[in-house]
This record gives structure tokens, C-alpha cells and sequence, in this order.
């Protein structure tokens, strides 16, 4: 989720290792069925600009995937964050990533991408509220500031933390 320029280095807001999850999310991108990505979307002036600074505005270079994201097995985008006065940290704003896990009868979802202590973390909260199996994928993850205690909430909730090598091995 939210793999985009300005979630990396070199990007608005970045995830200081964000680069390091590169050929960890390859790896978990070619073993599973569905592959869905998020995307923050924001119009410009968004009011989540007031804490985190000016980020993945709409149709910016900063809101696209990394060249190095392997697109062609994505098969649904969900934008998030569009409404120009109401954040969604978690990919399930919105209700349209709920609508298609059900329309494919998904029971179990796991998550990577940025950022682990944020968005990542409210994802897999609300996935597990949600009923789903819910797992994510440390590695393939990477904090904006500090992922210990997001790792110790999801955990708490009943979300499962992997490795990459344990979900392809
Ligand atoms: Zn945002």
C-alpha cells in the first residue's frame, strides 16, 4: 500500500528506508492470488497538509509508483484521501476495498508498503476489525519514524507479523 514517490526517499514525506522493501514486495507481489494497491490521493491543499506537509497530490509525479514497483500484477487501485477535508490512513476509507475483498471472497489479507507506523498499522487494524485474517509483512514494510510500538498494537489486535522468507518459502 502506498508505494509512491513521496512515501521514498527523495520524495515529500518519506520513509527513510522505504527503498530497503523494494525487492521484499517483488517477491510477495509474483506468490499471491489478488494483488491490490492504494494509492493517497489528495487534491491540492488537502487538510492533512497541515501536519504532514504537501504530499501525493493528484497526479503529481510524488503520488506514482516507483519505477521499480512491478505494476502488471495489480489488478484494482484504491485512492484514498480524495476528500479534500477528511484523511483516511486505513486502505479501507471509503468502503470500496471491503466491496471488492467480498466480491472475490477474500478471507485473508496481508499487507505491505508504507508507512508501517501509520498507514500500514490502521489498515491492518481495520482489516481485523473487518473479520479478516490479517497479516503483514515487516520486511516488506518500512516506519516513517519508528515501527516497534505500531508492530506491538497490531500484534495485540490479532494481527500475524512475517518476514517475507516465511510467506515464500
Ligand atoms: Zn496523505
Amino acid at each position: 500500500m502506498d508505494i509512491q514517490n513521496d512515501f521514498l526517499p527523495g520524495g515529500a514525506l518519506p520513509a527513510p528506508q522505504g527503498d530497503r522493501i523494494a525487492p521484499f514486495v517483488a517477491q510477495l507481489i509474483s506468490r499471491f492470488e489478488h494483488v491490490i494497491a492504494t494509492k493517497d490521493w489528495h487534491p491540492p491543499g488537502h487538510s492533512s497538509f497541515a501536519l504532514f506537509g504537501s504530499h501525493c497530490i493528484q497526479g503529481s509525479w510524488g503520488a506514482e509508483h516507483p519505477p521499480w514497483l512491478d505494476q502488471r500484477k495489480i489488478e484494482r487501485t484504491i485512492l484514498k484521501g480524495t476528500d479534500p477535508h477528511q484523511d483516511s490512513f486505513s486502505g479501507f476509507g471509503g468502503g470500496e476495498l471491503a466491496r471488492v475483498l467480498k466480491e472475490w471472497v477474500v478471507k485473508r489479507v496481508m499487507i505491505c508498503g508504507l508507512v508501517t507506523d501509520i498507514c500500514v498499522k490502521e489498515t491492518a487494524l481495520e482489516a481485523r476489525r473487518l473479520g479478516f485474517e490479517t497479516g503483514v509483512v515487516r520486511d516488506a514494510c518500512a516506519p516513517l519514524q519508528e515501527e516497534k510500538e505500531a508492530i506491538a498494537e497490531m500484534e495485540a489486535a490479532g494481527v500475524n507479523i512475517y518476514t517475507t522468507e516465511e510467506i515464500v518459502t
